[in-house]
């Protein structure tokens, strides 16, 4: 089709004119929609998101008469380069997203397409039914996506792919006509019903019979005999005698018509499940032993290979539960699991997989899991292979190009084998993971695709690796699809006339050409660099960061840690992505967000793009919670990257008032404070709210937090002789003598660091109060606490005293109280950061020299300490203090496990502690330090909930233009859960602003858990 410039304009007018959904044209939406989990990158001319299917009904036909190609897209997580394409993009996923009708009796479910996998299931719960086709992907794979890719899953052994599961598609043929494509009989057309379909349609069943019947002779003899083949169209699934007409469709790629709903076959969840977790010494041993394996009749097998073993152990989250399961150093393991709901079968099967691995050779090789929660955390390991392997850093990544070949299972070993050779032939290695039940294994050689004779490698073991497959009779596609990097092989798998066939089959559906050209049939090149993500001319913008970003290779390099996989997407994920969550934007995506960055800092968005309005809204909405940081499989670290990019963008455009006036707060607050009835004015006067909302962009619905008349003024001075010191803390990874990097640190600041003796030798000077005992602790209270509610500080104050700590203020050498400089970083001002950092530093240097431990209670600013000093003020003596820094919470759990908090406080038997975790304590792991603290509480009962960030988030919930997001987002889980607390529930918050936003928009009180705790240990009267 013809695309010139004045078409595409024309094409954005009319849609603009004519449709009701959103219209994006723009370059930055257009670069966050140009590529989906694969290699490649291709951006489109447009984007539709549409309100309704009569609205992608109309952008279809104006897309037609403009003639312009069409691409539907659900959640864009695709890995072969299906879902990029130079067309108008109709994204499913924001709107089209209704569960349609749940016919239990009958088990079928109609849905559109942008429904989420999981959230069906939630959905289907309720009546015990569920859909059993289960890719990784399933919190963001849409069922119009997971349809068009005829997607699998661990289960497929039992309840088959896609098209097994499939049992109707509404759609919208190019040239307008809409039919419902499902069962056709036999004795099609005289059957009634054949009246009743669009001649289109019925022409169209004609002629997929007579290609049929051409060339059933050729699709026996070529189309590969395994379960796990999903390349081509599904024209073996054709039939005289009678066939489903939506077969076609799945696994069509969105390239034969535009799916408007789909009719899913629904099974009964199963009452009971065991997992049998099979050790293996060898990889080949496990691959041969999976056939008898199978034999036994379970509902999955999955294999995991030793180094994502390894893997999984080095990420925290997933450690205690692999340690669990994992018995030794085995080669390889399979996840075996029997399901039904006859719980007595399911352990019979159980023991005769014990026996049988005795028989094999290897006794005492499973580890059985029956506890149902135990079992899940397994799974989810499972489910984050993929995720656990591109966390790898640096250009050389697993590349998906042949990850879902699928042989005979008698072939398995063999194949593994062979092929694992190919890789060493080309001087690389891949990790084994996935569905050994049905001889689809997912293998991803690590190569760098920015290099010319590394792509060139991958073209020769695709080549060679197909090559195998063919003699193997499996399939080179097996799983994912065709898109750009297998469409290409089809015609060596399954021979030209096939692929003739194939084209026959586009060519009838859509003649001109409209859906998603140029895959599965007449594709390009799998190695034309020229639609790779990395160009052959892709580079880095020169750039002087503000921020340490070296473990990435620069900031380019975090940015490109985004490999689209889309688990931002999730909309029932434990924070990650409030923003995209409220707004179901992809620009308000963690995955649009590094995207745009991507595309920005190699110049793809023109020279200022980073600095320029669009990059700012792209940037507007993060609100910096880290979620992604912990969340995010390859670790996208949004948070930090939006200081860095507010960094680039004051420095072009300067400071607003209101942020200055929230960045500067550490710095003017001890004037405030003074004038704390004045200060509070605002809140009381609606026509002081109204000037701040005007002229500050301050909600004036809003409450600003409170002054303290009575700041909290630091520890009492400390007695004579001096404190204990703790025991010497064990050293950290990396940890040298504090102050040995003097002179070390950023060569941009300038910034030196004195070690702990000069810096005492400076006058730092610290005031402290003992308790019986005297181990010292130092009590670092933020600008929050200080000032607006001292009497958390107060109160952490008295515990530690009461437990028998000495509690040490840290002074600096002059002037106002330390400060982490968390709000000079949200405004982007990393030098003023920078300052209060080595203030900080500086003043704690003899205190983390002497080993005392740093304990702070407001999450954002203590973990600022262990997050971002080291990236502001790289060098050992950050480190060593990030090290050194707690939060209250992790203390007392600390010292409680050492046997050194002993403390006692007076029961609360009956009660309830429903404790909402900050942000960023949950993306540091902190939160069951909280709970911990709590549960020393003898009787209470604590209870924590999954919910995203409260949506104050800082100052954001405060701006007036995000304060109605801001409860959008709170309403999303913490507000109605905090809402719903029964009356006399203690509610536990550590974030100020997670407190202020719970009071404003639940109207309940929640505290800092140290005031929950001291008011118990002075109970006790401690
Ligand atoms: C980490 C990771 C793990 C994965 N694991 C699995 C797995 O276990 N099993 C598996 O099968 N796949 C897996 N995939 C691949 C992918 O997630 C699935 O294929 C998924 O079903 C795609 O859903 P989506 O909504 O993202 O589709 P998209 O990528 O948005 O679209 C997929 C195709 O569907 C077409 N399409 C979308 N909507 C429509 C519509 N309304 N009408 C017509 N065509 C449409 C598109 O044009 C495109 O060709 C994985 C991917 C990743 C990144
Ligand atoms: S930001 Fe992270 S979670 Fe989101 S798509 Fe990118 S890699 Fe995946
Ligand atoms: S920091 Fe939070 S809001 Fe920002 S991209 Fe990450 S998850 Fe989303």
């Amino acid at each position: 089709m013809p695309l010139d410039n004045r078409a595409v304009s024309r094409l954005e007018a009319r849609l603009r004119r004519e449709i009701r959904g959103e219209v994006l044209f723009d370059a930055f939406s257009r670069g966050r929609y140009s590529t989906d989990a694969s290699i490649y990158q291709i951006e489109p001319l447009g984007v539709v998101v549409p309100r309704s299917r009569e609205d992608a009904a109309a952008a279809i036909a104006i897309a037609r008469e403009e003639e312009v190609p069409v691409l539907p897209r659900g959640g864009g997580t695709s890995q072969c380069g299906q879902t990029v394409a130079r067309a108008l993009v109709i994204d499913c996923s924001k709107y089209l997203d209704r569960v349609i009708a749940v016919d239990v009796e009958g088990r079928r479910a109609r849905v559109e397409p942008g429904v989420v996998l999981d959230r069906l299931n939630r959905r289907l719960r309720q009546d015990r039914l569920f859909f059993p086709v289960d890719p990784s992907t399933a919190s963001r794979a849409t069922i119009g996506g997971m349809t068009a890719n005829n997607s699998c899953g661990s289960r497929s052994l039992r309840y088959g792919n896609m098209v097994h599961n499939v049992r109707g598609v509404d759609a919208l043929l190019a040239d307008g006509t809409a039919a419902w494509f499902g069962e056709v009989p036999g004795n099609f057309p005289a059957d009634s019903n054949g009246g009743a379909m669009p001649e289109r349609y019925r022409e169209l069943v004609r002629r997929m019979r007579a290609l049929h019947r051409r060339e059933a002779g050729e699709i026996e003899r070529r189309f590969p005999k395994v379960l796990r083949r999903v390349g081509g169209y599904n024209i073996d699934s054709i039939d005289e005698g009678g066939h489903n007409m939506a077969r076609l469709l799945v696994g069509s790629e969105g390239t034969l018509a535009f799916f408007n709903e789909i009719e899913l076959e629904l099974q009964p969840i199963p009452a009971h499940r065991v997992l049998g977790i099979c050790h293996f010494p060898t990889f080949y041993g496990a691959m041969a032993a999976t056939r008898r394996i199978v034999d036994l009749g379970p509902s999955a097998v999955e294999l995991v290979d030793r180094t994502m073993i390894e893997l999984s152990r080095d990420i925290p989250m997933f450690r205690a539960v692999v340690d669990r399961f994992v018995q030794g150093e085995p080669a390889a393991i399979l996840l075996t699991e029997f399901a039904g709901d006859d719980p007595p079968e399911n352990l019979r099967r159980l023991r005769a997989l014990v026996e049988l691995m005795g028989d094999l050779g290897f006794p005492g090789a499973v580890v059985e899991a029956t506890d149902p929660a135990f079992q899940q955390a397994v799974w989810e390991i499972r489910a984050q292979g993929l995720n656990i392997m591109m966390s790898m850093k640096g250009d050389g990544k697993p590349v998906s190009f042949l990850e879902d070949c699928a042989v005979r299972l008698e072939d398995l070993a063999d194949y593994t084998d062979r092929l694992t050779r190919i890789f060493e032939k080309h001087g690389t290695y891949g990790t084994w993971y996935a569905h050994a039940s049905v001889g689809c294994l997912h293998v991803r050689p690590v190569l760098n695709v920015k290099q010319e004779l590394e792509v060139r490698k991958m073209r020769a073991i695709a080549e060679e690796a197909f090559a195998m497959v063919r003699e193997y009779q499996g399939s080179h596609s097996g799983e994912h699809g065709d898109g750009l990097v297998r469409s290409e092989f089809h015609e060596a798998m399954f021979g030209g006339r096939i692929v003739r066939a194939f084209e026959e089959v586009k060519d009838a559906f859509d003649p001109q050409g409209l859906f998603n050209p140029g895959k599965i049939v007449r594709a390009p090149k799998m190695d034309d660099r020229s639609l790779f993500r990395f160009k052959p001319d892709y580079r880095h913008l020169p750039i002087d960061t503000a921020l340490d970003w070296s473990e990435w290779g620069g900031f380019a390099g975090a940015a490109e840690m985004c490999n689209n996989n889309g688990a931002c997407r999730a909309r029932d994920a434990a924070v990650m992505c409030p923003s995209f969550r409220a707004t179901g934007d992809e620009q308000h995506l963690t995955r649009g967000r590094a995207n745009s960055l991507r595309l920005a800092l190699s110049g793809q968005l023109g020279p200022e793009a980073l600095v320029s309005e669009d990059m700012r809204e792209t940037m507007a909405l993060c609100i910096s919670c880290k979620g992604c940081k912990r969340e995010c499989p390859t670790g996208v670290d949004m948070a930090r990257m939006k200081i860095e990019f507010l960094h680039h963008y004051r420095e072009r455009h300067g400071l607003a008032a209101r942020d200055r006036l929230i960045a500067y707060l550490p710095r003017y607050a001890p004037y405030a404070a003074h004038i704390a009835p004045v200060m509070n004015l605002r809140n009381r006067m609606p026509f002081l709210a109204n000037l701040s909302e005007r002229f500050l962009g301050l909600s004036a619905g809003r409450k600003l937090p409170q002054w303290a008349t009575h700041p909290y003024r630091n520890a009492t001075p400390p007695p004579q002789p001096s404190p204990r010191p703790l025991p010497k803390p064990p050293p950290l990874a990396g940890e040298g003598r504090v102050g040995a990097t003097s002179g070390a640190l950023s060569a941009r600041t300038g910034a030196r660091l004195s070690d702990g003796a000069s810096s005492m030798r400076q006058g730092t000077r610290a005031s402290g109060r003992v308790g019986a005992g005297g181990r010292a602790v130092v009590l670092l209270v933020d600008t929050f606490n200080r000032y607006f509610e001292p009497e958390n500080a107060r109160a952490a104050e008295r515990v530690l005293t009461r437990a028998g700590y000495h509690v040490v203020s840290p002074d600096p050498a002059r002037g106002r109280p330390l400060c982490c400089g968390r709000t000079f970083l949200a405004a982007g001002l990393v030098d003023e950061a920078r300052r209060e950092a080595r203030r900080m530093l500086d003043a704690l240097a003899p205190h983390v020299a002497a080993g005392t431990p740093i304990v702070g209670l407001e999450p954002s600013c203590l973990l600022t300490l262990r997050d971002e000093f080291p990236a502001i003020m790289p060098g050992a003596a950050s480190k060593v203090l990030a090290g050194r820094s707690q939060l209250f919470e992790e203390f007392v759990d600390s010292e409680r496990s050492a046997g050194r908090f002993t403390l006692a406080f007076a029961p609360m038997e009956g009660r309830t502690a429903l404790l909402h975790g900050h942000c960023h304590q949950k993306a540091f792991d902190t939160v069951d330090a909280a709970v911990s603290a709590l549960q020393l509480i003898p009787g209470l009962n604590v209870e924590t909930f999954d919910a995203t960030c409260c949506g104050m988030a800082g100052a954001f919930g405060y701006e007036a233009e995000h304060h109605a997001l801001s409860l959008k987002i709170g309403e999303l889980g913490v507000l109605p859960k905090m809402r719903a607390a029964a009356p006399g529930t203690l509610l536990a918050a550590n974030g100020t602003s997670c407190r202020h936003q719970i009071a404003d928009a639940a109207g309940r009180q929640a505290r800092h858990l140290v005031r929950i705790l001291d008011d118990a240990s002075a109970a006790i009267g401690g």
